[in-house]
């Protein structure tokens, strides 16, 4: 492990949490920067950089790839905001918890939205979602989750947006937990909207939402027939400030973005691909562990389980209040479950600098004091 990665071992608590995960000394340090003003060269020059590395980690030549100040909500909030005409028919795909949000706030910017619902723990099919997608001869936009963290589930969409790409429908996706921690390709796969959290496999503190918009998501917003019901989040805005007119919209969240800038030089350092296979090797680790000890992922079927969040069934050995006791006495956070899940599963993240294997044996060896 270089020394990046166990900076986050220094932490009071070990973060094995949904998110947000553990903060690496090099991001920490960043954060705590002089702060300059908004609209100082030098921090357009910071602004610059982030978007390029982000391009780089979401392998997109997007131009309009930035930064929504806001957490991942804030992302999802911007990407309906903008892309919705008030009538406009969005199908959402939703396996869990978030899923179920984005087809709330789509319905809150006047969307009509059509819900086409999985168990939680289960993903959809391609050819399931292909099928929905013809139902309709009118849809504006599909939206779907890619790392569903309320049931720990991994969504393929990698050839969803190739289908979409002669079609006047745009192509959305939620990637909050799974970016730089499995494979996402913003431009191959025909994505036109994703939106991610800096809490998650980027190690970068709760507070902004990375985000592009390809040149098709642009035409739809440019032709919009109302103006964008946020004026937070309006991109027509936004671009005043982030493109070259630099005109003050608001105050950008300057040592959040320090933070960011910091956070994607470590993805970068260390390189993605490597950084995907980190999680991966470590996730397939965490999975012959929980064999061992007789315990069940919570997904349908293995293969989805997604490699920086496993969920897990807990059964009469474990309950669910020990996760109190464990971070109280371990210093060890773990996710419990969301809506009905609650009580039923643990969600457990190994995220960034926290996915390897030390973590995991961590992990198991204080779960041996309880069971
Ligand atoms: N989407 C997904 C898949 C998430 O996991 C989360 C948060 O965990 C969100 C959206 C919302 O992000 P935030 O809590 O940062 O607003």
């Amino acid at each position: 492990m270089d020394s990046d990665l166990s900076d986050s071992f220094n932490m009071n608590k070990l973060l094995l949490g949904p998110g947000p995960s553990n903060v690496p000394k090099r991001v920490l340090t960043a954060l705590s920067n002089n702060c300059i003003s908004h609209l100082d060269p030098d921090f357009f020059s910071i602004l610059d950089e982030i978007s390029e590395n982000l391009k780089s980690l979401f392998k997109t030549e997007n131009e309009t790839t930035f930064a929504i100040s806001g957490t991942g909500s804030a992302g999802m909030e911007a990407a309906f905001a903008n892309l919705i005409d008030e009538g406009d028919k969005v199908l959402v795909f939703s396996c869990g918890l978030f899923g179920e949000r984005m087809a709330e706030v789509a319905e809150r910017y006047g969307a009509n939205v059509v819900i086409k619902s999985k168990e939680w723990g289960e993903v959809f099919e391609y050819n399931e979602i292909i099928n929905s997608i013809k139902e309709y001869d009118d849809l504006k936009i599909v939206s779907i989750v890619h790392a569903e963290t309320s049931t720990g589930a991994h969504q393929p969409i990698s050839d969803i947006g190739n289908f979409l790409k002669n079609r006047d429908i745009i192509f959305l996706v939620d990637s909050v937990t799974s970016f730089t921690g499995t494979e996402l390709n913003i431009d191959d796969w025909g994505i036109d909207v994703c939106y991610s959290g800096t809490q998650k496999c980027l190690n970068v503190p709760p507070g902004l939402s990375p985000i592009t918009f390809s040149e098709k998501a642009l035409r739809k917003i440019r032709n919009r027939k109302q103006k964008v019901k946020s004026w937070y989040l309006d991109l027509n805005l936004l671009k005043n400030y982030l493109g070259e007119k630099r005109v003050y919209h608001h105050t950008a969240p300057v040592n959040m973005l320090y933070g960011l800038n910091e956070g994607l030089k470590i993805c970068l350092e260390e390189g993605l691909e490597k950084r995907i296979l980190r999680h991966k090797d470590t996730s397939e680790y965490f999975n012959r562990m929980l064999h061992e000890t007789g315990l069940k992922l919570f997904v349908k079927d293995n293969v989805f389980s997604l490699p920086m969040l496993k969920s897990i069934q807990l059964d009469k050995k474990i309950s669910d209040g020990i996760r109190i006791d464990i971070l109280k006495k371990h210093k060890i956070e773990i996710g419990g479950g969301l809506g009905h899940t609650k009580g039923l599963i643990w969600r457990v993240g190994f995220m960034g600098c926290n996915s390897n294997k030390e973590s995991v044996d961590v992990f198991f060896e204080t779960l041996k004091n309880y069971v």
